[in-house]
């Protein structure tokens, strides 16, 4: 029952059912049944005459006498007497009348009508007097209205102080009081066609006879009865209302049978239709049951079945918006070139419990795209699905535009997993053949292992290290856990850093530069350091990035740069020309204010801006890099002196030397440390040398540990050289004591 009610069958049925309560089936109701009857027209039946007197409140009961004479002496069938008696004017008058009511045995029916629709007390009835009306017997008619004051239905009787009047309706049709109590008109009946004679032209003999010989007579008053509202059409006297009830009751049938049976109908079908699987049948089905609920009870009415469409017209509507719905989720939940669902699908599933998140993202998929026509790029996502959905036997795979592939992999032990997910990669090293186009392409995973997290979350997680993967040039990138332990840590960042700043927690350490030709120490990178008291020191990597990720870069970054200038200042004091290098973070280098603080800075401290060298890394992480280009031009400008950091290492390091003009060039010390045993490493080293010198640049070598790399270092030509066998980094005291000494020997270290 939960299941069902949870299915869009169920809850389009609660909606409408709650709909119902709240009235709104009313509405739908009126709005179906004044359709159906606006568009019908039917005679009404021809043994029913009206004897209409217009002007019927100013005549005398004389008058009235006369009329109902002259319609006896037609011979009707029966007679309907629906004026107002009104005695005690004429007394000759009222006799007469009376005598003419008599006469007419119990072939002459009293009309009473309430005062007032939906009134149904013994006050809202004028009976006629007594005097007049003599044994005749009587017919009420009361009606109820809708929520329009829309007249709908009657009783079949109405009990008044202990006894029951039928209703004109059934006596017009002759029916005696059935097991329900009330009736609905057939509002289809046009009231225009109902047979009507000039009462004034009967008594000036102008009828005549055969016109009401052997018919059903009611002398009223049409110009100013009382009125009702008729389905389909505005006010109508509501003798009218008693005419549509009569031809109601005259069918075979006259039954109610409410809003359930199509209701149901409605029900059954859906789901029957739910169910199939053949789209062209499901249509059919649901445009057959669109047109019986619509279609069906209009004739039914006229065979006197009633049958309430509302709550099935609800229930369809609501039923169909939810499937538009669903389809519009579905449609935002696909991406649109491949037609496969996207991430953002698979962030709102609910996973599975023992399942790994896995994300692919594919390297340079936007150039493959470039290079191929816009037809053909759903099946280059499609191809690189079904490699992956074959290679790792996941159902569903996920796709978002910009190269990312994404499922859930079982949880296996983690080295079973990395090497699952390393024979994946293998599937990725034949070319990818879309149309005519041939493409090498290189895969990297990103992982993420944390169950019992959400699905958004372990979704980003794996997308975040997959990107991370595809930076650093690895084949998978595991999301590590006890980062997301290290978020309050983060947020509370900027405090610790002034916290750290304020109590010198934080401090500047200094690493000696060594030029290899003076072979003296020309400089000194400043590199920052931070003793926490409680998590002892933290590597100035990863509260960079922390810093970065928490908007927290500037101020750290302009406290070492004042640190920096104040040694740099102190230490060109004491001896030649000393070169300080501060590391500038990639999130601020596009910063619009970065290069008027830079300059404010050196000229209040009165240092030479060709004294500090800034080194910048080429990271992804720069977002506006035209603005990162203008503001490191302009720094060069000023007389800063720019330098490229851990080159060779980031992915266009050599387009970022193209597009900046740079005094100096560090190579990695990834490469460094290599140089005496890998062949490769040391082409690398050789070629950056001779590559940096053609451009004009010095070179940098960084992570020296030993003296033969320095010795090796020196052949090739690099001009300067940083590592730990030159020098650690340290405390300014202690780097000063240093420098201090070796100036006084004259030479450097080596
Ligand atoms: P980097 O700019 O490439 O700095 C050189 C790193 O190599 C320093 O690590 C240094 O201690 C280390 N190093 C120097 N010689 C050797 C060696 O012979 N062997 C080995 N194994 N390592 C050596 P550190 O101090 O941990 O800094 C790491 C990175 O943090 C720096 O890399 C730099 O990118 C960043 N960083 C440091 N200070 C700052 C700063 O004030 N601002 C910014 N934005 N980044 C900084
Ligand atoms: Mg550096
Ligand atoms: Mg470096």
């Amino acid at each position: 029952m939960r299941q069902f009610l949870r299915s869009t069958i169920g809850t389009s049925l609660l909606i409408s059912l709650g709909l119902w309560l709240i009235g709104c089936s009313d509405f739908v109701g009126h709005g179906y049944w004044n359709i159906v009857y606006k568009n019908s027209s039917r005679a009404a039946p021809a043994s029913i005459v009206l004897v209409s007197l217009d002007d019927a409140p100013t005549i005398g009961t004389a008058e009235e006498a006369r009329l109902l004479d002259a319609v006896r002496r037609t011979m009707p069938r029966n007679v309907f007497f629906d004026l107002a008696v009104n005695p005690g004017s004429d007394p000759r008058g009222d006799a007469d009348l009376a005598r003419a009511v008599a006469s007419y045995d119990k072939d002459l029916t009293f009309v009473v009508r309430a005062s007032r629709l939906d009134k149904f007390t013994p006050e809202s009835f004028k009976f006629p007097p007594k005097q007049i009306r003599g044994g005749a017997p009587l017919a009420l008619s009361a009606w109820s209205s809708n929520f329009l004051y829309v007249v709908e239905r009657a009783p079949y009787s109405v009990e008044l102080e202990g006894r029951s009047y039928p209703t004109l309706s059934t006596v017009l049709a002759g029916v005696k009081p059935a097991w329900q109590s009330q009736y609905y008109p057939d509002f289809s009946v046009d009231p225009d066609r109902v047979r009507r004679v000039s009462g004034r032209d009967l008594l000036k003999g102008l009828v005549p006879p055969s016109e009401l010989a052997g018919q059903t007579v009611i002398v009223t008053s049409l110009g100013q009865a009382a009125t009702g509202r008729y389905f389909g059409r505005e006010m109508v006297p509501l003798v009218m209302h008693d005419i549509a009830g009569a031809v109601a009751l005259a069918k075979p049938l006259n039954t109610n049978l409410g809003f359930l049976p199509l209701l149901l109908l409605a029900l059954v079908t859906l789901a029957f239709g739910s169910r199939t699987r053949q789209r062209r049948l499901k249509v059919l089905i649901y445009a057959a049951v669109v047109a019986i609920v619509l279609f069906a009870p209009a004739p039914l009415r006229q065979q006197g079945v009633i049958l309430s469409p509302d709550l099935a017209i609800l229930m369809l509507t609501s039923y169909g918006l939810l499937r538009l719905w669903q389809l519009r989720t579905r449609r935002i939940q696909h991406t649109s070139v491949s037609g496969l669902p996207n991430l953002l699908a698979l962030t709102t599933s609910k996973l599975e419990v023992g399942r790994d998140v896995v994300v692919a993202v594919i390297a340079r998929y936007e150039e493959i795209l470039a290079t191929l026509p816009h037809a053909l790029h759903g099946e280059c996502a499609r191809q690189i699905e079904r490699r992956l959905s074959i290679g790792s036997g996941a159902g569903e795979i996920f796709h978002s535009d910009g190269g990312h592939f994404a499922w859930t992999e079982e949880a296996r032990p983690l080295e079973m997993q990395l090497s699952h997910l390393q024979g994946l990669r293998s599937l990725f090293s034949a070319p990818l053949q879309v149309g005519e186009h041939t493409f090498d392409t290189n895969i990297h995973f990103g992982l993420d292992r944390n169950e019992g997290l959400d699905a958004l979350t372990r979704v980003n997680s794996a997308l975040a290290s997959a990107n991370e993967a595809m930076g650093n040039g690895r084949a998978i990138e595991l999301f590590e856990s006890h980062r997301l332990a290290e978020a309050p840590w983060e947020l509370s960042l900027h405090a610790r850093i002034e916290e750290g700043l304020r109590n010198g927690d934080i401090w500047l350490a200094f690493q000696s530069q060594l030029d290899l030709r003076q072979k003296r120490v020309v400089g000194a990178e400043a590199l920052i350091r931070w003793n926490h008291p409680t998590r002892g020191p933290i590597a100035p990597d990863a509260f960079i990035l922390q810093a970065e990720r928490a908007g927290r870069i500037d101020s750290l970054t302009y406290w070492v740069l004042e640190e920096a200038i104040t040694a740099a200042l102190e230490l060109n004091a004491i001896g030649p020309r000393f070169q300080m290098s501060i590391n500038l973070s990639a999130q601020m280098v596009d910063k619009a204010d970065l290069v008027g603080n830079f300059s404010e800075i050196v000229r209040r401290r009165g240092i030479d801006p060709d004294l500090l060298t800034i080194e910048v890394t080429e990271t992804s992480s720069v977002r506006n890099r035209p603005a990162a280009c203008h503001n490191l031009a302009e720094l060069r400008a000023l007389g800063f002196r720019l330098s490229i950091d851990d080159f060779g290492t980031g992915e266009a390091s050599l387009t970022y030397l193209a597009d900046l003009p740079s005094d100096e060039l560090k190579i990695d010390r990834r490469f460094v440390s290599r140089l005496l045993t890998s062949d490769r490493d040391r082409a690398i080293v050789t070629n950056t040398i001779l590559l940096a010198h053609a451009l004009g640049q010095t070179v940098v070598a960084e992570g020296i540990e030993d003296s033969e790399t320095l010795a090796r270092l020196r052949e090739l030509g690099c001009d300067h050289a940083q590592g730990f066998f030159i020098g650690r980094p340290q405390p300014f005291e202690a780097f000063r004591g240093e420098y201090a000494k070796g100036l006084s020997r004259k030479t450097g270290v080596v």
